[in-house]
């Protein structure tokens, strides 16, 4: 019996992917043919892709944007609109009143206002204003929580925290951050945020200190010390909002020093009713 490598073409829809299979073939009988294994393969690739088709069907995806990681992307928002941050690791996330650049996302009145520290689906994200940008309509990280505490990375932060005149503490008891010059990221969220707002004539300085979507912390409730963790999505997974205003919104993937991971970010009208 020989065998053939070859690469089969799976179509659904617009989606195509090249699945490698091996072609049996025998000098009688009906060869060539596949072996029960690839076209059990052959089968789960198609599922899988009639599955992401019906996703994509199910929202009218109006962009959808790979951030390479340790960089930024802004994308505008229409009232009634829904973006989709997906990834594995950290994001840092802004927002604005498009039509009013001053009035930006605030940290403090979204605790403050929903008399929480952690938000997930159903709570809002508020400006200064205390008027609400976003409401998070789906959240899938399952393995731990989004960040309202934190500010953003930069150059200048790893370098006092590899100085050690800034603290960034794991609860896993371990030390990622990089010491050495050459280690440390040449920049970090806040350029990256800077550069994607720099065609609105924002100035870095007015940037609000972010959401961090899928930067899970963890409190000391007596002492209020901070820590960091390795908590991160298993797999890929997203927060949707949903624009309750026309919104500048704005993303950074962040380095995490060295672990982070592009992170993509969708625009789409959400399903009628
Ligand atoms: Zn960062």
């Amino acid at each position: 019996m020989n065998r053939r490598k070859v690469t089969k073409l799976v179509r659904e829809g617009e989606r195509v992917a090249e699945v490698d299979v091996e072609l049996l073939e025998e000098p009688e009988g009906w060869s060539p043919y596949l072996s029960p294994a690839d076209a059990y393969r052959l089968d789960a690739v198609r599922e899988a892709l009639r599955r992401r088709r019906l996703e994509d069907m199910s929202h009218n995806v109006l962009s959808s944007v790979t951030v390479p990681k340790n960089s930024g992307y802004a994308v505008t928002v229409t009232k009634g609109q829904c973006v989709r941050v997906a990834g594995r690791s950290v994001v840092d996330f802004v927002a604005f009143n498009l039509h009013d650049l001053t009035e930006r996302f605030d940290q403090a009145r979204t605790k403050t206002n929903q008399a929480k520290l952690f938000i997930s689906t159903g709570d809002q994200l508020l400006s200064k204003l205390n008027n609400p940008l976003l409401t998070i309509v789906t959240d899938t990280f399952a393995q731990g929580r989004h960040d309202l505490q934190k500010g953003m990375c930069s150059r200048k932060r790893f370098e006092l925290v590899a100085a050690g005149l800034a603290q960034r503490n794991f609860i896993e008891g371990v030390d990622p951050n990089p010491k050495r010059p050459e280690d440390i990221p040449t920049h970090g969220c806040y350029e990256n945020l800077s550069d994607a707002v720099r065609p609105w004539d924002i100035v870095p300085v007015d940037i609000p200190s972010p959401f961090n979507i899928f930067q899970t912390m963890r409190f000391d409730p007596e002492t209020g010390a901070i820590f960091d963790t390795f908590v991160r999505p298993k797999d890929e997974a997203h927060v949707d909002f949903r624009a309750e205003m026309d919104c500048l919104v704005a993303v950074s993937a962040c380095p995490e020093s060295g672990r982070g991971q592009a992170i993509r970010v969708e625009v789409f009208e959400p399903e009628e009713g």
